[in-house]
């Protein structure tokens, strides 16, 4: 298949970008995918009434069947057709945080949704993105859109057009290039059927922000313990790895060089992802700085185009600092540990 490639100007919402919106629109009333960026990373999107068209997400993805996706509206008009009830907790979420990077799920209204959309669930994901171009893209299909991040099952998710075509050109009808994403992870995911809302998934939302609109907020066991069954299927999948294994360094920098200095004393060709400010402490093969320790956000946004960039560079093992898991910093160590599977070495330990 020839991947169509539309570039359009950033973060507006005009006449000049209408012609590519409109024809990227047309694709997906024909239930064709069409790759198109959010606020958090570029989405794979596709009609989510059709099965036909929600089946080429997986086919393109090569992502399990057994994975939900997020359905992307463009307002809470679009919400009342999908769903069956709207909970008090999900309401006052919906007016704090749409739209933007939180995905509530919600019990679904029967017959509406592809049956592969909700992968056998009673419920279903729903947000609104908060990007100009996501939003022109809903309304002019006039469809839900059904839309997990456009990327290889198991890869980094995109966070640029470029890494969308990296991973998907031949296999999607278009992609529409609107520059890098913005919060750089995906979004929250939060679970507003039960009385206590329970975070699925952490993400561009903290929990801390939850928190303060509808109070107490709990996490699936599942994100504390890597043993447990998480209620979110896609959780349970290896994700956002690097080509090389990843191992997570909890110690000082001297004892982090030391682990570095042991593994190139094999031969081995060893990457390094640390921050800014301490880039110039640091000998490696591969140094790469994911953003600033003093604002985890700038971590977010790069973290994703740093684990593509190691597959670039071809090291042997990549080691990575870790962060605190507080704000957005349990969505940055929800990722890592995911991409490193798990593995760590920590300095007391040794
Ligand atoms: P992605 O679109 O690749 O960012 O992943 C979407 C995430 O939302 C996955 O972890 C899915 O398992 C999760 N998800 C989608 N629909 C549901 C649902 N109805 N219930 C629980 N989790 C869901
Ligand atoms: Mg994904």
């Amino acid at each position: 298949m020839k991947t169509i490639y539309w570039t359009v100007d950033k973060n507006v919402d005009d006449v000049r970008n209408y012609p590519q919106v409109k024809e990227a629109a047309e694709l997906l009333t024909n239930n064709e995918v069409v790759a198109f960026p959010t606020e958090t990373v570029y989405g794979l999107g596709a009609n989510a009434c059709s099965n036909e068209a929600t089946a080429k997400i997986f086919v393109a993805k090569g992502r399990p069947s057994d994975n939900p996706l997020i359905v992307h509206i463009a307002d809470q008009q679009q919400l009342k057709q999908l769903v069956e009830q709207i909970p008090n907790q999900a309401e006052k979420l919906m007016t704090a945080f749409w739209p933007g990077p939180l995905t509530i799920i919600f019990k679904k209204k029967q017959g509406m949704l592809a049956d592969n959309v909700t992968a056998g669930l009673d419920t279903v994901a729903i947000r609104v993105p908060d990007h100009p171009l996501a939003l022109r893209l809903i309304r002019e299909s006039q469809l839900p859109l059904a839309a997990p991040s456009a990327n290889c099952s198991g890869k980094p998710s995109p966070t640029s057009a470029k890494h969308v075509l990296d991973d998907l050109n031949g296999k999607v009808a278009g992609i529409l290039d609107g520059g890098e994403t913005g919060v750089g992870v995906e979004s929250t995911v939060v679970d507003c059927t039960t009385d206590i809302p329970v975070i699925l998934r952490p993400g561009g939302i903290t929990k801390e922000e939850l928190e303060a609109v509808v109070g107490e907020v709990t996490l699936d066991p599942a994100l504390k313990n890597a043993n447990e069954q998480p209620k979110s299927p896609g959780m349970k999948y290896k994700h956002y790895a690097p080509n090389a294994p990843m191992i997570l360094l909890d110690g000082s920098r001297e004892w982090l060089q030391q682990q570095i200095d042991q593994e190139r004393a094999q031969g081995k060709k060893v990457g390094l992802l640390t921050t800014e400010e301490a880039t110039t402490f640091y000998k490696a093969d591969v140094i790469l700085p994911c953003g600033n320790r003093a604002d985890l956000t700038t971590i977010a946004h790069s973290l994703y185009d740093v684990l593509r960039a190691f597959n670039e560079a071809d090291v042997d093992i990549i080691f990575s600092e870790v962060f605190p898991y507080e704000g957005v910093g349990l969505a940055i160590m929800n990722r890592l540990e995911k991409a490193a599977s798990h593995q760590w070495r920590k300095q007391k330990e040794s």
